[in-house]
């Protein structure tokens, strides 16, 4: 077993106080180093880094950023889903690191997205509904998961069909959340 013991606390998300979702930030009794580019390989990661061994994937809804002694977790209800996603983490982490020999470790990361992806799809407006001081901020904080898609209220004012679709599929093939998205706008 690679993995032992965590302790785990729940943090608010740092871009909004009043979220009714929280984070977790499980510190972890031993380091997870070595099992990560074979994580990264069967859960398929968004980004991975191997020089410093920081992995992140997107899994039932939540963001999840490995590091060789810490995994934080995103979109919580509460402290009890907190603790049974991390009991699945752990499981995984100690059945793949058993497994690691019939699995080929990938040390590569997908492509990130660059802000210059997103804010050709933005209205390029600047009209400041989202409540950032440009298009180019906003794309800044959606790229770092600190804004939501659903906060340019002017994409989705039926004016900007194409460019929403084009933006929403893009953003969900790269991990990022578009779910609350209705479908309804
Ligand atoms: S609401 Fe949309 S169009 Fe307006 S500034 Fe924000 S990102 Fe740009």
């Amino acid at each position: 077993m690679l993995l032992r013991d965590y302790q785990l606390r729940i943090v608010l998300p740092e871009c909004n106080f009043s979220a009714e979702k929280v984070n977790a930030i499980v510190r972890l009794s031993e380091d997870i180093s070595e099992v990560l580019p074979y994580l990264n390989r069967t859960l398929k990661g968004l980004h991975y880094i191997d020089q410093s061994k920081i992995l992140t994937v997107k899994m039932e809804g939540h963001l999840v950023t490995f590091r060789p002694k810490e995994i934080a977790i995103t979109k919580l209800e509460d402290e009890k889903e907190a603790r049974e996603v991390m009991e699945k983490l752990k499981r995984m982490i100690n059945e793949t690191y058993e497994n690691r020999n019939q699995i080929e470790p990938d040390y590569t990361s997908a492509k990130e997205l660059k802000s210059a992806d997103v804010i050709k799809l933005l209205p390029n407006t600047n009209c400041k509904e989202c409540g950032e001081r440009s298009c180019f901020a906003f794309a800044y904080k959606l790229l770092r998961h600190e804004t939501t898609i659903r906060k340019c209220h002017s994409l989705f004012s039926g004016k900007y069909e194409d460019k929403k679709k084009a933006l929403l599929n893009l953003l969900s093939s790269s991990g990022y959340d578009t779910d609350i998205f209705d479908g309804s706008n």
